[in-house]
C-alpha cells in the first residue's frame, strides 16, 4: 500500500482532537462524533484514543479524522495539527501540549466556568475561534456528563458537523439504557450547543501553534553503545546458589590433572585457579576449587572431567561454605554476610 502526501500531513482531512483526563468520557464522545459523521453524514471517518496509565485522572487524548466519502483514510497516526481541539478540563490548558499544533484558522473549545478565561489562552492563534462552555455546571444541572455538553458545543461551533446528526448518534448510543439517561443527555447536548459562547481577543500567537512532540531521552544517535557495562564487575555480587537443586560438584584435588576441561564448559566461570612455576621453571596453573556462590549445579564440569576429579555430591547444610574457594577474595566478607 502506498501513501500519498496528504496521508501524512492531514491535508484534506478534517481533524479533531479531544484533550481530556480519564473519567470525563472523551473516548465515548469521540466515538459518537465519528459515528455521526460516518453513519449519518455520509463521510469517511476514523476514531481512536490514547491513554496514559488508564485510570481516572490520567491524560486521555481522543482523535477523530474525517474526510469526504470519496477520500479514503489510510492513516491512524495521532492528530498533530488539528482543525479543532476540545479541552474537557480548563486545567489542561496550562500544559503547552494541550494546544499543540492548533491551526491558525482552527477552533478551540474548552470547558470553563462563566467568565473563566485562563491566561494560557494567550497561546492560541489570534485568528482562531475560541469557544467556552460551562460543561460542568450544565452536566450537573441536567444530571448528565460533560462529554454530552461538549459535543453539543462542538456540533454547534463547527460547520463541518451536522448538529442534528450528532444529537441522533448520542441518543442511539444510549438507547439501550434507561430512558431518563437519553433525555438528560439530550438536554445537556442542547444546552452545550446553545450556551457555548465565543471568547474574543484572547489568542496572541501569529499563525499555527507549533507542534510539540515528546521524544524519548535516548534515540538512535544518543543511546549508549550496546554491550557496554557502565558499572563493570557488578556481577561479582551475583549469588546463584539457590539455583542448585540439592546437588553440588565437589573437587577431589588428588585426582585432578589441571587439564582445564571443566573450566571450558562451566557457564558461570566458577572454577578458581592459581598460577605457579614448576620445578623446571615453567609457568603452570592449578585448579584450587569451586566458588559455590556462582555455581548453579548444572553438572557440566562433572560430565566433562575425564579423571573423575569432580563428582556430583548431595549438598548438605553448610557444605558449600565449607568447601568454597572464593573467586574474588576481596568479596569474601560480602558473600559471608549473605549467610549471617
Ligand atoms: S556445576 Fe555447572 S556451574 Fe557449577 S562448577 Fe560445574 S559447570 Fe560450573
Ligand atoms: S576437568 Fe577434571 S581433571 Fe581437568 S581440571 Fe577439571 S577437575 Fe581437573
Amino acid at each position: 500500500m502506498t501513501r500519498d502526501s496528504s496521508d501524512r500531513s492531514g491535508a484534506d482531512f478534517f481533524e479533531i482532537r479531544f484533550e481530556s483526563i480519564g473519567g470525563l468520557g472523551a473516548h465515548v464522545a469521540g466515538k459518537i462524533v465519528a459515528g455521526a459523521a460516518v453513519l449519518r453524514m455520509n463521510m469517511n471517518g476514523s476514531h481512536f484514543s490514547s491513554y496514559g496509565s488508564e485510570k481516572k485522572g490520567s491524560v486521555v487524548r481522543s482523535f477523530i479524522r474525517l474526510a469526504p466519502a470519496d477520500r479514503s483514510i489510510r492513516t491512524s497516526a495521532p492528530i498533530e495539527e488539528p482543525d479543532v481541539i476540545v479541552v474537557f478540563h480548563s486545567g489542561l490548558l496550562a500544559h503547552p501540549a494541550t494546544l499543540s499544533g492548533l491551526k491558525a484558522d482552527g477552533t478551540l473549545i474548552y470547558a470553563g466556568h462563566e467568565n473563566e478565561i485562563p491566561e494560557w489562552l494567550k497561546r492560541v492563534p489570534k485568528s482562531a475561534k475560541v469557544v467556552r462552555v460551562d460543561a460542568q455546571t450544565i452536566a450537573f444541572e441536567e444530571k448528565s456528563r460533560e462529554n454530552a455538553v461538549l459535543i453539543g458545543a462542538l456540533a454547534a461551533a463547527v460547520p463541518e458537523l451536522d448538529r442534528q446528526a450528532v444529537c441522533e448518534e448520542l441518543e442511539a448510543t444510549f438507547a439501550g439504557k434507561n430512558g431518563h439517561i437519553v433525555e438528560s443527555n439530550g438536554r445537556a447536548f442542547k444546552r452545550g450547543a446553545d450556551e457555548a459562547e465565543i471568547i474574543e481577543n484572547v489568542g496572541r500567537v501569529e499563525g499555527d501553534v507549533p507542534t510539540m512532540q515528546s521524544h524519548p531521552a535516548w534515540g538512535y544517535k544518543s543511546a549508549p553503545i550496546g554491550g557496554v557495562l557502565p558499572t563493570p564487575g557488578n556481577t561479582a555480587y551475583n549469588d546463584l546458589q539457590t539455583s542448585r537443586t540439592g546437588w553440588m560438584p565437589v573437587l577431589a584435588r588428588d585426582k585432578c590433572i589441571d587439564c582445564g576441561m571443566c573450566d571450558m564448559v562451566c557457564p558461570d566461570l566458577c572454577l578458581v585457579w592459581s598460577t605457579h612455576v614448576d620445578a623446571d621453571g615453567k609457568p603452570g596453573v592449578t585448579l584450587d576449587g569451586i566458588d559455590y556462590q556462582y555455581c548453579k549445579g548444572c553438572m557440566r564440569c562433572v560430565e566433562t572431567c575425564s579423571t573423575g576429579a569432580i563428582t556430583r555430591e548431595a549438598e548438605l547444610p553448610g557444605m558449600a561454605d565449607e568447601l568454597r574457594v572464593p573467586l574474588f577474595p576481596g568479596l569474601a566478607a560480602t558473600a559471608g554476610d549473605r549467610h549471617a
